[in-house]
């Protein structure tokens, strides 16, 4: 499948496995997350654009670079919260755009709950941020508030998917790339990623 990203990269394996664990604290849990969002934004904006800027060294000019981009942060809440402390220290003039959804736990069906965009975009490009690709319900709908808003440029960054999950996301966006830490087997009948992490917002935030 094109535009799917596992991350090659050991520390992710290695970071990943600890966050897994079920003897890992809620403390090392953030920390973690908070780490693994770094790393796989790095991998997730190596391809943004570039235009010349020029800077004085203390020595001479300097033909150099800057990003174009005007970036927005889309955490979907809550687990996502803990993903943008990581993507800030990378990024710190983006934005944060907080969407609301939960999953009805009948349905599995994304519900919006709390959506305060402006009437105009104010970024380029956006990263929904989200540690679980599950069912892809909530992302997918994500992806189609922002596309209502007018950002043309979408990517996911998320730290575990099932199949499932990237099935859905990648059949109703096919042009958004999906940068992930690992893909596990499968879901399990309350939705849960299968061997996943648990429920990754109790387990941030202690409410396990
Ligand atoms: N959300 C979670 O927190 N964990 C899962 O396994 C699936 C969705």
């Amino acid at each position: 499948m094109e535009n799917i990203f596992p991350s090659p990269h050991p520390l992710v394996a290695h970071k990943l496995t600890r966050l897994r664990d079920r003897a890992t604290d809620h403390r090392t849990f953030r920390e973690l997350v908070r780490e693994l969002a770094i790393l796989l934004t790095y991998e997730a904006t190596a391809d943004l654009p570039l235009r010349v800027k020029t800077v004085e060294t203390p020595l001479a000019p300097h033909v150099g670079q800057e990003m174009t981009d005007r970036i927005g942060l889309v955490p979907i809440l809550r687990a996502g919260l803990g993903m943008v402390e990581g993507v800030w220290e990378l990024l710190p003039a983006a934005q944060v755009w907080h969407i609301g959804l939960y999953r009805d736990e009948q349905t599995l069906k994304p519900v919006e709950y709390y959506n305060k965009l402006p009437v105009e975009p104010t970024v380029s490009l956006c990263l929904i941020l989200d540690p679980m690709l599950a069912t892809g319900g909530s992302a997918s709908a994500t992806v189609d508030i922002l596309k209502r808003w007018g950002v043309r440029r979408i990517k996911f960054i998320g730290l575990i998917a099932a199949p499932q999950g990237i099935a859905r996301l990648h059949s109703d966006h096919p042009e958004v790339p999906i940068h992930i830490a690992a893909i596990d087997e499968t879901l399990n009948d309350r939705g849960y990623i299968l061997p996943g992490l648990g429920d990754a917002g109790d387990r941030q935030f202690g409410t396990g």
